[in-house]
């Protein structure tokens, strides 16, 4: 003989009885009713799973999109930004707005604003004592920088685009803030 709580009454009372001898409900009713209590609770532990499943894989997704976002860059804790500032090419017609920090891995690390176009992130490397602007994800040089002076305020650098053709440019840029 199985005991179980009457759904109207909340007394135990044995599963042979016709109906519960407290409240007089029939134990028809008060089976179906536990059926129902169970399939609902199912149901709302099946509706956990799938939430906290989601949570699971948005902050892995999230995980992720930090992971490939700070992977090319220097780690930030060593990099000391120098200062922003803004320039223009003395005879290359370009703007430009530079984020320059100094890293223990490269001499200087530039966040780069040219033009109409967006910042961009660039692997910068030092070769030959020039700093260079390696295209993402390769090795492949794409403009030779040379810093020439830098002064608390202003300094200039050259650029020569990779051509051999190519003039060597020159850009003032002065700080804007620290
Ligand atoms: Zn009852």
């Amino acid at each position: 003989m199985a005991l179980f709580k009457c759904s109207e009454c909340g007394k135990e009372i044995s599963d042979k009885a016709e109906r519960c001898p407290y409240c007089g409900c029939p134990i028809k009713e008060i089976k179906k009713a536990a059926l129902q209590d169970k399939v609902s609770t199912l149901k709302s532990n099946k509706k956990k799973v799938y939430i906290v499943g989601s949570i699971a894989i948005a902050f892995a997704v999230f995980a992720l999109v930090l992971f490939f976002y700070f992977k090319d860059r220097p780690p930030s804790e060593e990099e000391l930004l120098i200062g922003k500032w803004q320039g223009q090419g003395t005879n290359l017609n370009i703007t430009v707005e530079l984020n320059v920090y100094e890293s223990k891995t490269l001499d200087y690390y530039i966040h780069t604003k040219q033009d109409t176009s967006d910042v961009e992130d660039k692997k910068w490397i030092i070769k030959d004592g020039f700093l260079c602007i390696a295209e993402k994800d390769s090795d492949k040089y794409r403009q030779w920088f040379k810093i020439l002076k830098l002064t608390e305020h202003e300094f200039e650098y050259k650029v020569k685009n990779l051509d051999p053709e190519s003039e060597w440019g020159h850009i003032r840029v002065t700080r804007i803030s620290d």
